[in-house]
């Protein structure tokens, strides 16, 4: 991975590009950020400028054996560690996988693409992996150089595990700890302030639209605008968006249909209730990652609607504007809340391989209460 695969992050690639050809490298490098902003890649670029035999004021050569050799993964210095699936499972079983993945996917993957590549649940940097990481620091670097330990999702440890983060207190010379997380909210304060915090930025919108019409040549403006809204700066939710467009079944009208079910449900027409029990079982029956998707797109529409009900101005796509214009009339932002609340409470508990009908059948219901003044009102008081 070479700082010019990567979109974006000019201000931060130079900064590390300094520490890198400083005398006194910081020995723990934290960098955080969403996967979609570029967070591991850049991460993964470092320890390649690090180790290139002929780097440049920009970027390793990615031409030189040790480039070579990071660059895939496989230099014997440098050692990953990242979320495994089963109790007792460590990342040495999945190295494989992790390579692919960094190499198709240029390092731009979150933990969603990790499960659904293994269709599995339950992520968690486990206990066993303590051994290994003591390992990486009590021998010598087998080719003389760095040792580097690249925890991904760093956030992700068990419990325990975070005793090995007392080596950051008492360094050994030449090792390297790089770890990358979404967000420091789970992350020890003492181990926090032994990092070097990289904080990656979102991607400008004329960044990400560049970037999208490299893969959607003369893509239109009213396709283009509504992805960048969706993505709000995060390369992957971008793609997943372009990616959802290009089906004939788009969650964008499944979401429509959703919401059309929940008008006038004090009347209870049954052509409503029933395209919306048609539509929640079908999310129900969808993988993991299409109901996530779905959540996010319905998320989406409710923060759309907020700002609609303020400005009467939105950069969604043509058919989502009559949706809102409707639902602008109809419901007042303590609604808006409320259905949100909902939608992110389910969000919550998707660590399941998919989310049974239950849930979205219950989902249904409650924005159907939430979307009526007068049901939302009778809710609240009794809650
Ligand atoms: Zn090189």
């Amino acid at each position: 991975m070479q700082f010019n695969d990567i979109l974006g992050q000019d201000v931060l690639k130079k900064e590390l590009i300094k520490q890198a050809n400083s005398s006194r490298l910081h020995h723990a490098h934290m960098f955080v950020g969403k996967m979609g902003f570029g967070t591991l890649a850049v991460a993964l670029a470092f320890v390649q400028y690090l180790f290139c035999e002929n780097k440049n004021e920009n970027d390793s050569c990615g031409e030189c054996p040790q480039c070579k050799k990071v660059g895939t993964l496989n230099h014997p210095d440098v050692h990953y560690t990242f979320p495994t699936f089963k109790d007792k499972q460590k990342s040495e079983e999945l190295i494989p996988s992790f390579r692919n993945m960094v190499s198709e996917k240029k390092a731009i993957f979150d933990t969603n693409d990790w499960l659904s590549e293994h269709k599995e649940k339950n992520l968690k940097i486990r206990n066993v992996e303590i051994q290994e990481i003591l390992n990486t620091f009590n021998t010598y670097s087998l080719e003389g150089g760095f040792r580097v330990q690249v925890i991904w999702m760093v956030e992700m440890l068990e419990k325990e595990i975070n005793k090995i983060l007392k080596i950051l207190e008492e360094p050994n010379p030449d090792s390297l700890f790089i770890l990358v997380a979404q967000s420091t909210d789970f992350i020890l304060p003492t181990v926090l302030s032994r990092c070097n915090i990289h904080k990656l930025k979102k991607h400008q919108n004329e960044t990400l639209s560049h970037y999208i019409q490299e893969i959607e040549p003369g893509i239109s403006e009213n396709k283009l605008r509504p992805i960048l809204t969706f993505a709000d700066g995060d390369q992957i939710a971008a793609l997943r968006y372009l990616d959802d467009m290009e089906q004939e079944d788009s969650i964008e009208n499944t979401v429509l249909s959703f919401l059309r079910g929940t008008v006038n449900f004090e009347k209870r027409p049954s052509k409503n209730i029933n395209e919306l029990i048609e539509t929640a079982l079908f999310v129900a029956n969808q993988k993991r990652e299409y109901q996530i998707l779905f959540l996010e797109h319905l998320n989406h529409f409710f923060s759309e609607l907020v700002v609609f009900k303020f400005t009467q101005t939105s950069t969604a796509q043509e058919n989502y504007q009559k949706a809102l214009q409707y639902f602008s009339a109809q419901v007042e932002v303590d609604q808006i809340e409320f259905a949100q609340q909902e939608i992110d409470k389910i969000y919550s508990i998707v660590d399941t391989p998919a989310l049974s009908k239950f849930y979205f059948i219950s989902l249904a219901l409650k924005l159907c209460k939430a979307m009526s003044r007068k049901e939302f009102l009778i809710h609240h008081k009794y809650l």
